[in-house]
């Protein structure tokens, strides 16, 4: 969740260039409260310029992710999904019904990851973690 990232001044940070289209993309993305995938950032970004492209989305984006301020995500349904490169990490678990995406951080989790890699002769740094579950107590017709 990308919430309160500023992306455009990671785009300064960064030196990107950075033109009105630009702007815009960042500017949704950073004002998601989900993990959209590029069609769903599209719909958002043409609302406000209707000049936005499809294609100026895609570019935008990889982009960003190159300059390692846009995270990808795949959620298990073959789509690509984006979040500002968040300053804290954290993991996901994904509903497999709904697909609703909750964010979670988990101390021992973290740990038992380095131990791990330790085991098997490597010092971690970094790891993807998703968990896919159905939600236990969801009231069913
Ligand atoms: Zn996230």
């Amino acid at each position: 969740m990308s919430g309160n990232i500023d992306l455009e001044a990671l785009c300064h940070e960064k030196g990107l260039r950075i033109t009105e289209q630009r702007r815009i993309i960042a500017r949704v993305i950073s004002e998601s409260e989900d993990h959209p995938d590029v069609e769903t950032l599209y719909d958002r970004a043409s609302k406000i310029d209707s000049g936005i492209s499809i294609a100026t989305v895609y570019r935008t984006v990889r982009l960003f992710e190159e300059a390692g301020i846009l995270d990808r995500h795949d959620f298990g349904d073959g789509r690509s999904r984006y979040e500002a490169a968040p300053e804290a990490h954290h993991d996901h678990l994904i509903d497999v019904e709904t697909g609703k995406v909750i964010e979670f951080v988990d101390p021992e989790l973290e740990a038992l990851q380095k131990v791990i890699a330790e085991r098997l002769g490597f010092r971690l740094v970094d790891h993807r973690m998703e968990l896919y579950g159905v939600a236990i107590d969801r009231k069913r017709d």
